[in-house]
């Protein structure tokens, strides 16, 4: 692998992940960069890629040999809800332009970034690879799913028909640095980061929507860069591969909640607000596939991850995106 690899999506959560392990992993080790490779990390500054002549002329600037495909439009739940006309056309042009100029431009592999989001409403759990297109998503993220999901169907039709190699991976939710850290339309993690660097700040009190109860499983994006690193080196499927912490690593709301109390050394009061919805219970996903392709990778614990990620929002609160 001494090409050029093109990271799209390059200057978000996940691609600012990317950069960092492939910046400080020794080359040529099993995460870090093979001799002679360039990698380049795309913005939106860099071209619109739900325009296909911007795209284009991307790939005829860098000419890649692969790409790491993660440039979408991500929201939180509420703009998924109001806008999805918008998520499922954006991403649908988003994803068409880079696999089919991927195609045309010869790429050895293409790795593209789905969402747990894609995996049918109603479904037995643990979510596992083969399940996402056997029902409806949920009617929240509609647009965004079935976007996604199209990757997929793409990856397998390029496969049949050209022999391309396009595959994909599923990550669960994301946290860490140069994450979105909005207060209202952010996920769990820095939405609730934000809250409570705030109370601290004006000495009010934490308060996390909803009981507390609810379980879910996150990944520490310098864990899923390395994993995604992975996938492009060593996967070798078009089917997608969940990118997670394990079905036993399930945290509650509430232990979240702790930890960042913690990390972020708030003394102040902190209390959950009943009165707002809880949403589903648990939704967990299995992670068998991952560890027994890799052999069994070791993830930060979740203390040490948030801490790293809290320190630096408080570090750069004046640049993050808020
Ligand atoms: P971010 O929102 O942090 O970053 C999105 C990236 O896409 C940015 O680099 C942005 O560029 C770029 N982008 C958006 N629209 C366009 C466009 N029209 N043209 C060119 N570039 C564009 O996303 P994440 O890093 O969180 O997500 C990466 C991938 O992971 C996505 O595919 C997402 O669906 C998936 N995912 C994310 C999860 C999460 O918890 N965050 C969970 C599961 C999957 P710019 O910075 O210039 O705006």
């Amino acid at each position: 692998m001494s090409g050029t690899i093109l990271v799209t999506g390059g200057t978000g959560l996940v691609g600012k992940g990317i950069q960092y392990i492939i910046e400080n992993e020794p080359e040529g080790s099993r995460f870090g960069k093979k001799a002679g490779a360039k990698w380049v990390f795309l913005g939106s500054k860099d071209g619109d890629l739900r325009d296909f002549e911007a795209t284009k002329a991307i790939f005829e600037k860098h000419q890649p040999t692969e790409v790491i495909h993660l440039a979408a439009l991500v929201g939180g739940l509420f703009s998924n809800m109001k806008y999805k006309s918008t998520f499922l056309r954006d991403n649908l042009l988003i994803n068409d332009n880079i696999l089919e100029l991927s195609h045309r431009f010869k790429c050895k592999k293409v790795v593209s970034c789905l969402s747990t989001c894609v995996f049918p409403d109603k479904v037995e759990y643990p979510l596992t690879e083969e399940k996402v297109h056997l029902g409806p998503p949920h009617g929240s993220n509609f647009g965004y799913a079935h976007g996604k999901r199209l990757v997929d169907v793409q990856n397998h039709a390029y496969n049949d028909q050209y022999g391309d190699m396009f595959t994909s991976v599923i990550p669960t939710n994301i946290f860490g640095e140069h994450d979105n850290y909005d207060l209202s339309d952010s996920h769990v993690i820095p939405g609730l980061v934000h809250k409570c660097i705030l109370a601290k700040k004006n000495n009010t009190p934490f308060i996390v929507s909803g009981t507390g109860k609810p379980l879910r499983q996150f990944v520490y994006s310098r864990d899923l860069a390395k994993l995604m690193i992975w996938t492009l080196y060593e996967y070798n499927e078009i089917d997608p591969i969940i990118l997670s912490t394990g079905e036993d690593e399930e945290i509650s709301i509430k232990d979240v909640a702790d930890a960042i109390v913690k990390a972020v050394g708030f003394e102040g009061d902190y209390q959950f607000d009943t009165s707002k919805a809880d949403g589903q219970y648990r939704k967990p996903a299995s992670n068998a596939k991952l560890q027994r392709l890799t052999g069994g990778f070791k993830f930060t614990p979740f203390q040490e991850a948030l801490q790293q990620s809290v320190t630096w929002f408080m570090e750069n609160y004046d640049s993050a995106r808020t």
